[in-house]
């Protein structure tokens, strides 16, 4: 239902994300989760009303300047903990938030079954972060082996992804269901709608269907599923 990822010059990502949450409520949504990355990542989720998910979780256990965030509204799987996003990899290296279907995560989930994968959720989200983990492991680094899940989806999506093994980027896709890229004072935000980020950064920019967008600290850049830089 709606995403925000940060990138924070300094300071804590998990608040911030939780503020930028917080302001895509009005979607309507039934669970909520976060994921922050320092040399590790951190991840917290549940079903329920973000303000009873702000009273359990402990901020202080979230370091790092990096993270994604999510309110669920659930298409495949009830709303329960295990189905909210962000949803991680075997290894618990990669996280993913996702809006939209994947409508042939069936037949991605088998084949990553038998290749030893074991699922957590009812989701159709978590076939991706699965997907992305077995691309990397065949030597792909983490923006190809998104680019190449990606190209196995059919469906609808908006995604934010981070890695503990490329701890310094976040990577922002979309196809049929929106996905923003802004700049502040503060950092650099990805975002489903424009009110999540408001607050941080006016600098916005629109990523097309088929677009990819690679946020470091040194600014961003967007590219089509073929790898090919778009201005
Ligand atoms: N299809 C995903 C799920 O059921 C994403 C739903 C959403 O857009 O919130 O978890």
């Amino acid at each position: 239902c709606g995403i925000a990822a940060c990138i924070l010059k300094n300071g804590k990502a998990a608040p911030i994300l939780l503020g930028c949450v917080k302001r895509l409520e009005y979607r309507g949504y039934d669970s909520v989760g976060i994921a922050t990355l320092n040399s590790s990542i951190i991840i917290a989720k549940d079903e329920g009303k973000i303000k009873d998910f702000e009273k359990k979780i402990d901020l202080s256990k979230f370091p790092g300047r990096i993270g994604i965030g999510h309110v669920r509204w659930a298409t495949h799987g009830p709303p329960t903990k295990e189905n909210a996003h962000p949803h991680l990899d075997c290894e618990g290296n990669i996280a993913i938030v996702h809006n939209g279907i994947i409508e042939n995560y069936m037949e991605l989930k088998d084949e990553l079954e038998k290749k030893g994968h074991s699922f957590e959720s009812e989701t159709d989200t978590e076939v991706i972060a699965h997907l992305i983990e077995e691309y990397k492991k065949s030597g792909h680094n983490l923006e190809e082996a998104v680019r190449k899940a990606l190209k196995r989806l059919r469906g609808a999506y908006a995604i934010a992804v981070i890695s503990s093994d490329e701890p310094d980027k976040i990577i922002g896709a979309r196809k049929e269901s929106p996905l923003i890229v802004a700049k502040g004072e503060r950092g650099y935000f990805l975002a489903s709608d424009t009110p999540a980020i408001l607050e941080h950064a006016r600098n916005v920019i629109f990523l097309e269907d088929n677009e990819m967008v690679t946020i470091d600290d040194n600014g961003h850049q967007i590219k089509d599923l073929e790898g090919n830089i778009k201005e």
